[in-house]
């Protein structure tokens, strides 16, 4: 068991893995229904199928992305040709979160093997159902000594973070991503964050209004807004708010029924504690559709809140859940003025057909990432780098960017002995002048 060196291994247990979650899928598909009524076709595109094809391409280019790669080397090294070469940092640990429980518990995990690390994998305690998949398919894909997964809570994350690791890379919320940045900075161990926070939508007078509320909905309702690149409130010229509320209603009656509650394509949230954050967040707004809610199985409705303060709960913090706030501007000052309130976001929508106006917006304010004219979208294009920025997170992941981050990248000369240049010894004496036209030219 080489994993460090052998990149047969590495590969041999990728696809080892590969086949016991596609011999599993229906399992894990079960699972996350199990845990939060994540609709099969959700849970099929967005979690097993993802991590299917993370899997694929990375069996398929780990070769190449593990060889070392020849750089153009310096004149000032003359004769030398350069190197980088890709080293596996060591132990890993990778923290996920509850909302895509699957698919970001085992991206990284796939990427941190390919790299040649040894794993540990703590899942979301709030998702016993699919932890408890993931750790036997990993169980029967990996010695435990190669990728090992330790299920618990805050506790156990915490006992985790007091060791010493040679990366670790955490998906969840920003609170929980400064007690990791801490924990890492004890030992001075690099991390990757992957935050949230409070995505703007903005849409202007040339939007075509009803596409632009379709795929609103669907960026918004799917997994019922726990999403963290989820749009997280609407900016819309005011004079176009009551004909897009319009749309935004048709458009959910549209996707999920009149009875929302029995449509099949519909989640729940996660839990007592976020269902009883979300319900008081809209129990002192301006609600002009949705705002139904069932303890019994953590039900809320797609819900349209409309013009709330900025002070309110649902401003203040990231929602995270099916509540989507309608806020107006007239000015591009009102739309500067609010998100300049926020923290950097993890993700940015700009609905128009202005190209001026657009690229306005995607260069004034810094994010994460994000889409004109669609919402989530980003995130499905492994050759984006996906991250936040600021409080949404450090670092980004994705494809070949995913196998880099968990590789020191080493750097290396190897110099000629056929020829060397008397420059740069010592004594300096009357080499000045030649080095600094030397300098010049090069
Ligand atoms: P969370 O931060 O509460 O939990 C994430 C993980 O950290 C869990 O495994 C949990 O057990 C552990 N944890 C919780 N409290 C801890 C503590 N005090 N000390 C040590 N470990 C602790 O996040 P969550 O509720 O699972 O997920 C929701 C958040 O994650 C949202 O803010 C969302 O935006 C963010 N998120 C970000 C991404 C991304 O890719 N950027 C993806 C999904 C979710």
């Amino acid at each position: 068991m080489d994993y460090k060196n052998d990149i047969k291994y590495r590969k041999e247990t990728l696809k080892k893995l590969l086949f016991n979650i596609q011999k599993n899928e229906d399992l894990i598909v079960k699972a996350l229904f199990d845990d939060f009524k994540k609709p099969e076709f959700e849970a099929v595109l967005t979690e097993t199928n993802y991590v299917i094809s993370e899997l694929k391409t990375t069996i398929k280019n780990i070769d190449n992305w593990a060889k070392r790669v020849r750089v153009f080397p310096s004149l000032l090294n003359f004769p030398s040709t350069d190197y980088i070469y890709k080293e596996p940092y060591g132990d890993v640990l990778v923290i996920a979160p509850w909302n895509y429980p699957f698919q970001l518990a085992l991206c990284p995990v796939i990427s941190a093997v390919a790299a040649g690390n040894k794993v540990v994998l703590k899942p979301s305690e709030l998702t016993p159902n699919t932890s408890s998949i993931i750790a036997k398919i990993v169980e029967k894909s990996f010695h435990i000594n190669h990728v090992e997964v330790v299920q618990g809570g805050i506790e156990t994350s915490e006992k985790l973070l007091a060791k010493r690791w040679d990366y670790i890379f955490f998906t969840g919320s920003v609170q929980v991503g400064k007690i990791v940045a801490k924990a890492a900075a004890e030992h001075l161990t690099p991390i990757t964050l992957e935050l949230g926070g409070k995505n703007p939508c903005i849409i202007d007078q040339t939007a075509n209004l009803k596409l632009t509320a379709k795929r609103i909905v669907w960026g918004k309702f799917i997994n019922a807004g726990q999403t963290c690149i989820a749009p997280d409130y609407i900016l819309i010229q005011k004079n176009m708010k009551i004909n897009f509320i319009t749309y935004l209603i048709e458009e959910i009656i549209q996707a999920y029924g009149k009875k929302i509650k029995d449509s099949p394509d519909y989640a729940r949230i996660i839990n007592s504690k976020n269902w009883v954050r979300l319900t008081d967040m809209m129990a002192t707004e301006k609600v002009i559709f949705g705002g139904e809610s069932d303890d019994n199985d953590f039900y809320i409705s797609p819900t349209l809140i409309d013009e709330p303060e900025l002070e309110s709960a649902v401003m203040k913090e990231e929602i995270f859940g099916p509540l989507l706030p309608i806020l107006v501007y007239e000015s591009e000052n009102d739309i500067d003025a609010i998100i300049s309130k926020y923290e950097k976001p993890l993700a940015f929508y700009v609905f128009s057909e202005n190209d001026s106006f657009i690229e306005k917006m995607i260069s004034r304010y810094s994010f994460g990432g994000g889409c004109i004219n669609d919402t989530v979208a980003h995130f499905s294009n492994k050759r984006l780098p996906f991250g936040g920025v600021g409080h949404s997170g450090m670092g980004a992941y994705h494809g070949k960017l995913s196998f880099d981050i968990f590789s020191h990248h080493k750097a290396i000369v190897k110099k000629a002995n056929w020829l060397d240049l008397p420059m740069r010894y010592a004594p300096y004496k009357d080499k000045l002048k030649a080095i600094k036209r030397l300098l010049d030219w090069i």
